[in-house]
């Protein structure tokens, strides 16, 4: 490939970002939708500007998708290419330094909504792929686009149309790249991302709110009942409190919490800069790397209710909400953490209210067994690019369509470019320009071995004891 693609192009390739970076694709937002739309136009566009021949968007009950497949390449294998044009809401816009749509670098990195998570990261293999055409626009290998829209909202026109045309997911390889580093230098793959159980739990204790003066004393008061069911959900000291919920759970193998333990931790830094608390909570006898990676959790996003505005109002309110989700790791299923929910709230419930659980997303947990060869070219090109091999960690995260696109049998690659400071969903989101660009040469050069090599001879088996790593290397 033409090694120096990146950093020759680096003005144009960051205009072009900016461009893209610039389109608000919010889609949780209703009045965003003509924006994910411009989005999901932006990407057909550059597609066919690379060469693509055949670039479609899907239509659906939501945000659409986009479908490309590069020129055919007879003989040569086929990877599938995953991502998501669509971004977190940006709240609260007065933390951000400068606008999150309004693109900005400082200090060599790319301040905005979606730099990271992920359409830095989608433009990144799109970048990848101009990187190795050759003078007829042609790839080295099959390649075929999935870009969604609806990630970050839980919506379901990727699953509908990949329930009606499962065809689509035939690759011998599935590459996602929506995740981190684990650390600056350390890229990663990984081998199990959390599930996710998303729900509003609604409390509703009158008929209208009431004056706390009059009324005070005895009428049943929505948001603290709500408080109450909230409280009972989790100890202080981190255990979820919903029957049978940590029996399915799967602990995670010796040889994972080796590698684990061995990985570059400064705990004391993790909290102060990452977390940005005075603590970390949780379980206090497990580690960090396993409350994050192989616990499930119980968190509350937001409560609605009563008076919030400026200055006193005195009431009482008739209902309350909360937005509560718990994420599922390897072992749990989605159905049944949602029914024990439900049953447990359920139970916590006093007479005098009405109080429902809604469940508005969720997705199973995924192991993702890293022994195919497409993981050793993977390993091969971070080693040529970033002097390392990728290392298998967990993702604390979810990505709840990875199970049906690996539904084929097609292994999935769960990677990608970003660090872990960039802020996804939070405010000040960026990506590091050099991450940009040693990513494009990375899956660049990916492309080109898993041209040679992708779903050809197993390569040879190393159990490298010393490092902890079970994996199958490439050659070095
Ligand atoms: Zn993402």
């Amino acid at each position: 490939m033409d090694t120096a693609f990146a950093s020759r192009e680096q003005d144009r390739l960051l205009a072009e970002l900016t461009e893209f970076l610039s389109i608000p694709s919010i889609s949780a937002l209703p009045a965003h939708a003509a924006d994910c739309r411009r989005a999901a136009e932006w990407l057909k566009r550059h597609l066919a500007a690379l060469g693509v021949p055949k670039v479609h968007i899907i239509e659906g009950p939501g945000h659409p998708v986009v479908w490309a497949e590069g020129p055919e390449i007879p003989g040569k294998p086929t990877l599938l290419i995953y991502g998501h044009y669509d971004v977190q809401p940006p709240d609260p816009l007065d933390e951000w330094t400068t606008p999150p749509f309004s693109p900005t670098i400082r200090d060599g990195k790319l301040y905005a909504r979606g730099a990271s998570d992920d359409k830095g990261q989608v433009y990144c293999l799109l970048k990848a792929y101009e990187a190795v055409l050759d003078a007829k626009r042609r790839p080295p290998l099959n390649v075929h686009f999935i870009f969604e829209g609806e990630e970050e909202c839980g919506g379901k026109v990727i699953y509908e149309l990949l329930r009606r045309e499962p065809e689509r997911t035939q690759a011998d390889a599935v590459l996602v790249c929506d995740m981190s580093y684990y650390a600056p230098g350390w890229p990663g793959v990984y081998t199990a991302l959390r599930g996710l159980c998303y729900a509003e739990i609604s409390v509703r204790t009158l008929q209208r709110d009431l004056h706390s003066g009059t009324y005070g004393g005895v009428a049943p008061n929505a948001l603290e009942t709500l408080a109450r069911i909230l409280a009972e959900l989790k100890t202080p000291d981190g255990r979820i409190q919903i029957p049978g919920l940590y029996e399915a759970v799967q602990p995670p193998t010796k040889t994972e919490l080796d590698v684990w333990s061995k990985l570059p931790f400064d705990r004391e830094d993790f909290l102060r800069r990452e977390v940005t608390g005075k603590a970390l909570t949780g379980l206090q006898d497990r580690t960090v790397f396993e409350r994050v990676w192989a616990l499930p959790t119980f968190e509350i996003h937001g409560i609605k209710g009563g008076f919030i505005g400026e200055g006193a109002k005195t009431v009482i309110p008739a209902q309350a909400t909360a937005k509560v989700s718990l994420r599922l790791v390897p072992g749990q299923q989605y159905e049944k953490v949602a029914r024990a929910l439900q049953r447990r709230v359920a139970e916590l419930a006093p007479k005098w209210a009405e109080v429902s659980v809604n469940l508005l997303h969720g997705g199973d947990p995924v192991q993702v067994d890293v022994s195919a060869p497409a993981f050793a070219v993977l390993d091969q090109a971070f080693k040529e690019v970033v002097g390392r091999k990728a290392v298998p960690v967990r993702a604390g995260g979810s990505i709840p369509i990875v199970p049906e696109l690996g539904a084929s049998g097609a292994p999935v690659i769960l990677t990608g470019i970003g660090l872990p400071d960039d802020g996804l969903h939070s405010p000040n989101e960026k990506l590091d320009v050099s991450q940009l660009l040693s990513g494009i040469q990375i899956f660049g050069r990916f492309f080109e071995l898993f041209a040679e090599k992708g779903g050809g001879v197993p390569m040879a088996y190393s159990s490298s004891s010393s490092s902890g790593e079970t994996r199958l290397t490439g050659p070095e």
